[in-house]
């Protein structure tokens, strides 16, 4: 049987895998072709695994004999900051070039139980700093829809792999977007899901109040699929959390309640065609008959400064561990503190030095109540806010991205700008709550049609509603 990769899911290939329509080696095989065709212009993968086939021959083996799942022989792609043992996992930084990883990460382990494969690592911005995967130390990725232009990021390989047909599902990280928004420039679906909902254990710490290991695939049921294999309470990762954490509560009565900000969404720095196809994606779900209503969200304008104070405030701790010592690149200096010095100043890029060095002065004894002490009341304030509407929507529904895809080099040496593109997606790391990012039309430059996605946030552990609702608007 040909296998149609364009219009393939894990769903259907789970089906054809089980008749026998094709084996997880031809399926593996056949990915393999194209990221052999694509790849060199793409850059989403880093490394592509030697033993990718082997891999799909045990699945093949689980199949046959009757203990396959939904997931077994589905090839997948990995972010280069999540540890898969024995390979490497560099988080695309010059610092980690050859740090090979000596566990499994949880999701990891998880996902190696029902005999995915494991196609290669991903590229990334490096620490997963950026949004536009042009702070990798190997190399910017294309978007497959135009490849003057970023995939977005930081996990930019992971959403382009998916996108350009070169994996069925893949994993990345969001602390403050990066998997929705590379989602949204890709045209693909992104979950980050309520903060605890899956295991950090194994990711490498990028703002551990933050982040969150996160699913990408094309349509919300395979992010579903996978998103219910890798969740779940781990006693490695303290903050996990259970079904019961959170109390369940719906208003809407027949179809849930969708809450627009719209006093958020009027400025001049969002892209028209996006806008609008924000608004056709609420007159579509009022035509479907869910209520649509306004929202008031007082602190929102408040979300990014609060996220660029708190995150590199724990970045600034998080990455004290790369001195040379205990992981990856050492350079000799005349003493101990020049080995540090020298280590850091080499292996780490502009952006990750730019973030240590901010989160260093606002966690410094002077002005530590000024910025971070105020940054982490603020984030309160926000939560609250979310809290209150909540108390009246079932969801929120906001652009993912202020604009699509744009061009490389655009942003890269104006770093406020490019800080402004997590404007939407940063609210769900601040308050932790989950948040998916689906295509919801396009947005015509150049004389090209780049997808744009719709962002949809829900209360603390209320995954389902985002299911649901995602799957109602794609009908997949
Ligand atoms: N673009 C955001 C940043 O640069 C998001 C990063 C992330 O989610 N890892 O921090």
């Amino acid at each position: 049987m040909k296998i149609d990769l364009a219009n393939l899911t894990i769903a259907k290939a789970h089906e054809h895998l089980k008749k026998g329509d094709f084996t997880s080696v031809e399926l593996t095989q056949a990915y393999l072709d194209e990221i052999n065709k694509k790849n060199s212009d793409v850059n989403a993968y880093l490394e592509v695994f030697k033993d990718a086939l082997d891999q799909a021959k045990a699945a093949d083996e689980l199949i046959k004999s009757g203990k396959g799942t939904l997931l077994t022989g589905i090839p997948c792609a990995i972010k280069d900051n999540i540890l898969i043992k024995g390979r490497i996992a560099s988080s695309a930084s010059k610092i980690l070039e050859n740090y090979h990883a000596t566990y499994d990460a949880t999701v990891i382990e998880r996902l190696k139980k029902e005999g995915v494969v494991f196609l290669g690592r991903t590229n990334m911005d490096e620490f997963a700093m950026g949004g536009s995967t042009e702070n990798s130390a190997y190399g910017v990725t294309r978007n497959p829809h135009d490849l003057e232009r970023v995939a977005g990021g930081s996990s930019g390989g992971s959403a382009a792999a998916v996108a350009m047909n070169g994996a069925l599902f893949s994993l990345g990280t969001d602390t403050g977007g990066s998997v929705r928004q590379p989602a949204s420039l890709c045209g693909i679906v992104g979950l980050k899901a309520t903060y605890g909902a899956i295991s950090r254990y194994g990711a490498m710490a990028m703002a551990a109040s933050l982040n969150q290991i996160a699913p990408l695939a094309r349509t919300v049921t395979d992010c579903e699929t996978v998103y219910n294999i890798i969740r779940g309470a781990d006693a490695k990762d303290s903050v996990t959390i259970t079904d019961d954490t959170y109390p369940k509560k719906r208003i809407g009565k027949k179809k849930p309640v969708i809450g627009v900000p719209r006093h958020f969404l009027s400025g001049d720095g969002i892209d028209k065609d996006t806008m609008k196809a924000f608004n056709a994606s609420m007159e579509k779900y009022q035509s479907m008959g869910y209520e649509v209503k306004e929202i008031k969200l007082p602190n929102i304008s408040y979300a990014l400064m609060v996220y660029y104070i708190v995150m590199p405030a724990e970045i600034s701790s998080d990455l004290a561990r790369f001195d040379g010592v205990k992981y990856g690149l050492h350079i000799d200096g005349k003493d101990v503190i020049e080995d540090y010095f020298k280590t850091r100043r080499t292996g780490f890029g502009k952006e990750v030095i730019r973030r240590i060095l901010l989160g260093t002065y606002v966690l410094s004894s002077g002005y530590y109540d000024a910025y971070y002490n105020r940054a982490n009341a603020v984030r309160r304030m926000i939560t609250e806010d979310f809290l209150k509407a909540f108390e009246g929507v079932d969801l929120i529904a906001t652009p993912t991205a202020p604009g699509p895809a744009f061009k490389i080099g655009e942003k890269a040496n104006d770093p406020i700008s490019m800080y402004l593109e997590d404007i939407f997606t940063v609210t769900a790391n601040i308050t932790g709550m989950p948040a998916i990012s689906i295509p919801c039309g396009t947005s015509r430059k150049e004389g090209k049609d780049l997808p744009v996605g719709l962002q949809l946030t829900a209360r603390h552990g209320d995954e389902k509603t985002l299911f649901e609702v995602g799957k109602e608007f794609l009908g997949e």
